[in-house]
C-alpha cells in the first residue's frame, strides 16, 4: 500500500510499526459553531482510510481531537452570555449528529483539550527543562532555533519566514528570541477560562494541545497524522518540534493531507459569505451524497464544490442503491436456491472488480477510481442477473457489493427497521383498539410507527401508510 508522505514530498510503502496495527491521529475541528463542508473533507477521507485499513484486517486506533479551548470559542460565548464550556459542548455534540449523518465511524478516543491540561504542563516542563522552550512574563514559547530539523514537514525557507517576521523583534516590541518561535502556555485575559500552571494562571497553545493528546492514547511513535494542507504549517511543523524534542524519537511516520474544498470555484470563507454548513446540506440532501461527492476525487485534488456536481452525485449513488435494490428485488422472487455452474463462472469474473478496487486504494487511496470500479461492478451485475437468477448467486454480488460500499462508508443496502407486514399488522391492531374506544392503545401505536418513520393518514377509504 503506497502513502502521499508530506514528509518526503513522495509515495511510500507503508509499513506499521507494529504489526497489523495502525495508530493514527486526526486533527479535529475547533467546536465554535456547525461544522462546514470544508471540515467535513478530512473526516469522510480519513474515515475512508480507516475503513480501508479495516478491510485490511488491521486493527485501528483513531484518535480526532476536539479543540474545545480557543479565541473564537471564548467570543462566541461572550457574544451569547454564557460560558465557553456550554458553547463548545454544544457544538461537539452537533458535531457528533453531522458525522453520523456523513457515517463516519467513531474514533476510538476523541480527546478534549480541556480533558488533557495536566499533561500539556508536563510536556511544557520538560521542553522547558531541555532547553527547548522558554518562559518570558507568564508567557511560554517553543525556541525554534534549538530544534535543528524545524521545517522539515513544510519544505519552507525558513530565513524568509523569520525576515518577514522580523520587523516587531527588531523594533524590540517583541518578547520572543525568534520571529518564529511560537506560544506553549499563555496567561488569561480577564474573563477567560484558565488554568493553573508554573508560569501563569492561563491556558495552553493550540499546538501542544495535539502533541500531548497523541502521546497520552497512541503513545510517542505513531504511524499517520493527517489533518487539512493548511496544518502542514505552522501547525504540524510545530506538533513535530514539540513531541521529538519532548520524546526524543521520530513522533510520526507518515503525515497525510487533503486538498481543500472550495465553492463554486472560489476559496470558501466566512467574510466571503459562500460558506456552507453540513446542517444546510442536510436540509437539501441524504448526506450519503455529500459523502459520496467528497470521494469522488483524490483527496490531495483541489474539490470544488457546485450545486451540478452534488446533484451528478445524487444520481451516481442512485444508480449502485438501485443495483442493490434490484438484487434484493431478484432475491425475494427467486425460484432456485443454489449456484449453477454458469453462475459460478459469472460470479469469478467479478473478481477482477474487486482488485480494480484495491489497486485505487493502495495507490494513496485514490477513492475516485475505487468508486469507478464499483460503477463497474454495478454495470456488471445489472446486465448479469435476471428472474432466472438463484438466490445464492444474487446474494453473493449483493455481499461483494455491500462490501466495497462499505469501505467508503456508502449505505447501500439498508437495513429497514420494519417491514411492511409488521407495519399492516400494527395498523390492524390500531383499528381494533379504535374500536374498542381504547385510544390510549391506538395513540401508543401510531407514535410507535412514527418513531421508526412511518406516518400514518386516516381516509375514508382507510388507513394510509408511507415511510418518511
Ligand atoms: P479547523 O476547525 O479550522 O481547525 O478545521 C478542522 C479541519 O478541517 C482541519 O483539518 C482543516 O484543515 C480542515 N479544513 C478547514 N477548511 C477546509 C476546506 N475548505 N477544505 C478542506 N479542509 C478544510
Ligand atoms: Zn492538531
Amino acid at each position: 500500500m503506497k502513502i502521499f508522505n508530506t514528509l518526503s514530498k513522495s509515495k511510500q510503502e507503508f509499513v506499521p510499526l507494529e504489526e497489523n496495527k495502525v495508530k493514527m491521529y486526526v486533527c479535529g475541528p475547533t467546536v465554535y459553531n456547525f461544522i462546514h463542508i470544508g471540515n467535513a473533507r478530512p473526516m469522510i477521507v480519513f474515515d475512508t482510510v480507516r475503513r480501508y485499513f479495516e478491510y485490511k484486517g488491521y486493527d485501528v486506533n483513531f484518535v480526532s481531537n476536539f479543540t474545545d479551548v480557543d479565541d473564537k470559542i471564548i467570543k462566541k460565548a461572550i457574544e451569547e452570555g454564557v460560558t465557553s464550556d456550554e458553547v463548545s459542548k454544544r457544538f461537539i455534540a452537533e458535531c457528533k449528529k453531522d458525522m453520523e449523518g456523513m457515517n463516519i465511524k467513531p474514533a476510538t478516543k476523541h480527546p478534549l483539550a480541556t480533558e488533557e491540561i495536566d499533561g500539556m504542563v508536563e510536556m511544557i516542563k520538560t521542553l522547558i527543562d531541555q532547553g527547548f522552550a522558554y518562559e518570558k512574563n507568564g508567557t511560554v514559547y517553543y525556541r525554534t532555533r534549538k530544534f535543528e530539523e524545524y521545517g522539515k514537514l513544510s519544505h519552507k525557507n525558513l530565513d524568509d519566514l523569520r525576515s518577514g517576521e522580523r520587523s516587531l523583534l527588531v523594533t524590540g516590541e517583541d518578547e520572543k528570541e525568534d520571529a518564529l518561535d511560537f506560544v506553549l502556555w499563555k496567561p488569561k485575559k480577564e474573563g477567560e477560562p484558565f488554568w493553573v500552571s508554573p508560569w501563569s494562571e492561563g491556558r495552553p497553545g493550540w499546538h501542544i494541545e495535539c502533541s500531548v493528546m497523541s502521546k497520552k492514547y497512541l503513545g510517542e511513535q505513531i504511524d499517520i497524522h493527517a489533518g487539512g494542507e493548511d496544518l502542514v504549517f505552522p501547525h504540524h511543523e510545530n506538533e513535530i518540534a514539540q513531541s521529538e524534542a519532548a520524546n526524543g524519537k521520530e513522533f510520526s511516520r507518515y503525515w497525510m493531507h487533503n486538498a481543500f474544498l472550495n465553492i463554486d470555484n472560489h476559496k470558501m470563507s466566512k467574510s466571503l459569505g459562500n460558506f456552507r454548513t453540513v446542517r444546510e446540506i442536510s436540509e437539501q440532501y441524504d448526506l450519503q451524497v455529500l459523502r459520496f461527492f467528497m470521494l469522488s476525487a483524490h483527496y490531495r485534488s483541489p474539490l470544488n464544490f457546485s450545486a451540478d456536481l452534488m446533484e451528478a452525485s445524487k444520481s451516481g449513488l442512485e444508480r449502485i442503491v438501485n443495483a442493490a435494490d434490484n438484487l434484493k428485488f431478484l432475491m425475494g422472487n427467486a425460484k432456485s436456491d443454489c449456484m449453477t455452474e454458469a453462475e459460478k463462472e459469472l460470479f469469478a469474473k467479478t473478481e477482477e472488480f474487486v482488485q480494480g478496487f484495491e489497486r485505487a486504494m493502495e495507490d494513496d487511496f485514490n477513492t475516485a477510481d475505487a468508486v469507478a470500479a464499483v460503477f463497474e461492478l454495478v454495470k456488471y451485475t445489472n446486465t448479469n442477473t435476471n428472474q432466472e437468477s438463484s438466490k445464492e448467486y444474487l446474494q453473493m454480488l449483493l455481499e461483494r457489493l455491500v462490501k466495497l460500499t462499505d469501505v467508503l462508508g456508502l449505505i447501500v443496502n439498508k437495513e429497514e427497521d420494519i417491514l411492511d407486514e409488521e407495519i399492516e399488522k400494527l395498523i390492524e391492531e390500531r383499528q381494533a383498539a379504535r374500536k374498542a374506544k381504547d385510544f390510549k392503545r391506538a395513540d401508543a401505536i401510531r407514535d410507535e410507527l412514527l418513531e421508526k418513520g412511518i406516518i400514518l393518514k386516516d381516509t375514508r377509504e382507510g388507513v394510509q401508510w408511507k415511510r418518511a
